[in-house]
């Protein structure tokens, strides 16, 4: 786990606040749940991967509980109980740390921030559509250039194993496989589950498809699984929602793809990712899960989601060269010239502030120009000088750092004065 220092704490938090605008934009209502969960709640639920990679500990209570790796697993109980009469849509918001015992790398660490966006209550495709088009909004908030979507339809691949009969755990086991791009292990376990031979090079070939031409590789999908009718309505499910995606945000980049499937078990319909170019661990992730919420007992809720990887989003906007985009602001030093003018530099950082200015006040006792010195160092805008003459005329001395000049201005004009 890290600290996390300046710029790069900085960037988490904006990304958080542009996440937050996001939510409020498209009406999710942002719920805070709490960081260690009952052990039995999140193990029920999540996939294996996520299981073994829990923090797990027993409390002074002796209860076994563990740290959210995953913000669903809280979300889905809330609306499971609390929320179980909440008139639906409910269209939910939740951001904050996560714990996986992952080994540390580029992009992967045992504490990582997320935004996660869920919408519950509707089986539609254009609730899948406000997903996707959720998350391109939050990325072009954000700041970030280049990235595609990759899409696929989990209905399709298990409508096939299901057709064989393979029972739900052997299934899972698959999809792991398949999300960690292991084909041929893939393969190997549908057949010793019992794929016959006809599925087997139906799956095979499934896993060569993919492009960025949705519709053409739409229909390729239809004619490998033709004799598959849950597949080719799974598949006709994913078409509608890319046709309602592309003519609501003709911009979003999308590579359909077949063999994609993603680790977790519980989703249940369209799933997607989303990759940087230049970057190729995802960015965020998520899908529909309809059967989720009946697990934690709350009834038949369709849900659809997204989970986006707030520190994989800052260091993407790196990658790209990017900041995460500020808006430029003024911040100004207050330096009272002696001690005895200490109240009247309170009395004006507070009167700034107030009116929405970032104001430090230099509280190291530094002379006027070894403070101007360190100000000009850290990007200070603009320096108010307390002196005890202009103050006497209710005038401070104004320095514009970056123009290097200096003007004497009455008080009450200071603000306008800085603002423009
Ligand atoms: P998941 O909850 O596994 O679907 O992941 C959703 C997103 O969370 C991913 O696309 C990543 O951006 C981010 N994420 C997942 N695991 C980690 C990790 N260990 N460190 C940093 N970000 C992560």
């Amino acid at each position: 786990m890290r600290d996390l220092v300046d710029e790069e704490a900085e960037n988490l938090r904006l990304i958080e606040q542009r996440a937050r605008k996001i939510s409020r934009l498209y009406g999710y209502k942002e719920v805070i749940t709490p960081l260690v969960e009952h052990y039995e709640l999140l193990a029920a639920k999540l996939g294996e991967e996520n299981r073994k990679r829990m923090f797990v500990f027993e409390d002074l209570g002796r209860r076994k509980v563990a740290l959210r790796p995953e913000f669903t697993a809280s979300v889905a109980r809330l609306v499971a109980t609390k929320m179980q009469s909440a008139p639906r849509p409910l269209r939910l918001f939740s951001v904050g740390s996560l714990y996986r015992y992952d080994e540390p790398q580029f992009g992967r660490y045992r504490e990582f921030w997320q935004a996660n966006y869920e919408l519950f209550g509707s089986n539609k495709p254009e609730a899948d559509v406000e997903i996707l088009a959720l998350t391109n909004s939050l990325l072009k908030e954000i700041g970030l250039k280049n990235y595609f979507f990759k899409i696929g339809h989990v209905g399709v691949l298990r409508s096939i194993l299901n057709h064989d009969g393979i029972s739900e755990e052997q299934q899972n086991s698959i999809m792991q496989l398949l999300d960690k791009k292991q084909f041929d292990i893939a393969l190997k376990t549908a057949k010793n589950a019992g794929s016959s031979k006809s599925s087997l090079d139906t799956l095979e070939t499934l896993l060569n498809i993919k492009g960025r031409q949705s519709d053409a590789v739409i229909s390729e999908i239809c004619e490998v699984v033709k004799s598959y009718s849950e597949a080719i309505e799974a598949a006709g499910n994913l078409r509608e929602i890319i046709s309602i995606l592309k003519a609501g945000c003709v911009d979003v980049d999308l590579s359909v793809e077949a063999g994609f499937a993603r680790g977790l078990e519980y989703y249940s319909g369209m799933i997607f990712e989303i990759f940087a170019t230049n970057m190729d661990i995802a960015v965020g992730g998520g899908g529909r899960y309809d059967k989720l919420i009946e697990l934690f007992g709350g009834g038949q809720v369709p849900a659809v989601g997204v989970a986006l990887g707030v520190d994989r989003l800052s260091l993407a906007l790196q990658k790209q060269g990017q900041t995460t985009q500020r808006s430029e602001e003024n911040r100004v030093l207050v330096v009272a010239v002696e001690n005895s003018l200490l109240g009247h530099a309170f009395k004006i950082s507070n009167m700034l502030r107030e009116k929405g200015i970032v104001v430090e006040l230099e509280t190291m006792g530094r002379s006027v120009s070894k403070a101007l010195s360190d100000a000009d160092r850290r990007g200070i805008t603009h320096a108010v000088i307390v002196g005890s003459k202009e103050i006497q005329e209710n005038m401070v001395a104004l320095r514009f750092m970056r123009e290097r000049t200096q003007e004497i201005v009455s008080i009450e004009h200071l603000f306008e004065r800085i603002r423009q």
